[in-house]
């Protein structure tokens, strides 16, 4: 362990995508279940959720919520 206080419990669900290789939609990933993702902070019991349900959103969210979170259990608590 480094020492880092887990703070929140990020949930990643990569979905289920296939990307076509044949016909004019070829590259294109088709999705069955898009991606999900979620993300509870265990000092403030917030969840946040991405903006968008695309792909992108979501690959946005899981990148992005661990500094983007503002929780609100530090705020009280702190001075
Ligand atoms: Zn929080």
């Amino acid at each position: 362990m480094n020492g880092l206080v887990v703070a929140g419990a990020l949930y990643v669900d990569l979905g289920d995508g296939r990307e076509s290789s044949k016909g004019d939609r070829a590259g294109q990933i088709q999705w069955r279940r898009l991606p999900r993702a979620r993300y509870e902070c265990l000092r403030c019991r917030t969840t946040e959720t991405p903006n968008g349900n695309g792909p992108g959103d979501v690959a946005r969210f899981v990148a992005t919520i661990r500094t983007s979170h503002t929780c609100r259990a530090g705020q009280s608590r702190a001075a």
